[in-house]
């Protein structure tokens, strides 16, 4: 049986242990902080602060099991940056991505209909840059709680005649804990009311001081409606891509990041990954937490069949034989069999902890493009 210390599950839970041991006591249990409960009433309690509870564990049996020695530098290639928008709602989050998006399917590929594949990927002067979208969060979240960030940069929309607000915090206050790299689109400069210095002024608060007034942060001016800007922006992803030197070996196995899935009807278990790192190829057998199977078929963003994904590719896949949680990393087997094998070791494996929170996952419903 699974157990957790209340002070342990307390401190996940981020309240008192005092509340939960209150809570215990409605259940009928009385306890002190430093004894243990049950994965089952850990989960009653969770439930109430709006948590869900998750077996742990996989992420370590699968990444102990796929460990590699590290890439040769001489094989190790340049790769997209893979970024998310975020900031407070209305803000103009969805406005950007899709103008981003358009600019981008106009001039390649006009009347091309976009998948929403939970990612897609643009380019800029030849150069390719993956967009995590729509629920992006959640694996944003997932991803962070498993210390398997896929995002490099964020894109801070802060809207100019509005400034800085609760939720444009709560961004830098997320990007800076996953490390990520952020740049400003001070956006809705079309509008009368727009201040952009207003929002360069209120930034360096929160540490972000732009580069005209001496500090480190881009912040490009934009409007998601008119497109101004958006090359620009477009652009400084990219030359902070290149600064921070984004590598990856497309030669050795793939792994990566699941970034959304569902059952599909027809199709079955449909599954959108972020490719981290190597090649994923259409009949690869890959594993997932306790999900396995063979990749039967890729599609791309712009929904084309392709036979591979190397670093920074979203595709959507097919062939698992279970849906796989969002934020889960997945890996590629030398066999059918070892995929299988090694899902069945995480479903017997698996502790008691605290993955999701959903307190959290609520304010960063707003936090990202939907
Ligand atoms: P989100 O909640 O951050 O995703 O924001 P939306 O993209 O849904 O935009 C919120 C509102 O702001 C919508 O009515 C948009 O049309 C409007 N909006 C977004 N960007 C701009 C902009 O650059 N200029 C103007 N004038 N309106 C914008
Ligand atoms: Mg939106």
């Amino acid at each position: 049986q699974e157990k957790i210390v209340i002070k342990e599950l307390a401190e996940k839970l981020e309240v008192r242990s005092t509340e939960i041991i209150k809570e215990l006591m409605l259940m009928g249990i009385m306890a002190n902080i430093n004894q243990e409960v049950n994965f089952d009433t850990a989960t009653e309690i969770a439930e109430k602060y709006g948590i869900l509870v998750e077996k742990e564990d996989e992420v370590d049996i699968l990444e102990e099991f796929f460990k590699e020695a590290p890439s040769e530098s001489k094989d190790l290639k340049t790769r997209p940056p893979i970024v998310v928008v975020m900031g407070h709602v209305d803000h103009g989050k969805t406005s950007l991505l899709d103008a981003i998006r358009k600019t981008n399917v106009t001039s390649r590929e006009a009347g091309g209909i976009t998948q929403h594949i939970g990612a897609s990927v643009v380019e800029s002067n030849g150069n390719k840059i993956t967009f995590l979208d729509t629920p992006g969060h959640e694996a944003f979240t997932a991803m962070r709680m498993r210390g398997a960030m896929a995002t490099d940069i964020a894109i801070l929309v802060v809207a100019a005649d509005d400034g800085v607000m609760p939720q444009t915090i709560e961004a830098i206050n997320h990007a800076k804990a996953a490390g990520v790299e952020i740049i400003v689109a001070i956006n809705k400069i079309d509008k009368p009311g727009a201040n952009p210095d207003r929002v360069k002024q209120e930034l360096v608060e929160y540490g972000l001081v732009v580069e005209d007034w001496g500090g480190e942060t881009i912040a490009v001016p934009v409007s998601a409606i008119d497109g101004t800007g958006i090359d620009t922006l477009l652009e400084m992803v990219l030359i902070v891509s290149e600064m921070t030197e984004l590598k990856a070996n497309p030669k050795r196995n793939a792994r990566g990041i699941i970034i959304e899935a569902q059952l599909d009807k027809g199709r079955g278990p449909v599954a959108t990954v972020l490719v981290q790192n190597g090649t994923l190829r259409v009949g690869d057998p890959i594993v997932a937490g306790s999900a396995y199977g063979k990749v039967r078929a890729m599609m791309d963003d712009k929904g084309r069949r392709v036979k591979e994904a190397g670093p920074s590719k979203p595709v959507e896949i097919l062939g698992l034989n279970e849906v796989p949680f969002a934020g889960e990393p997945f890996y590629m087997a030398k066999s059918d069999r070892e995929a299988r094998q090694v899902a069945e070791k995480v479903i017997e494996k698996g502790r008691v902890d605290l993955i999701q929170n959903t307190a959290t996952k609520v304010t960063l419903d707003d936090l990202f493009s939907q």
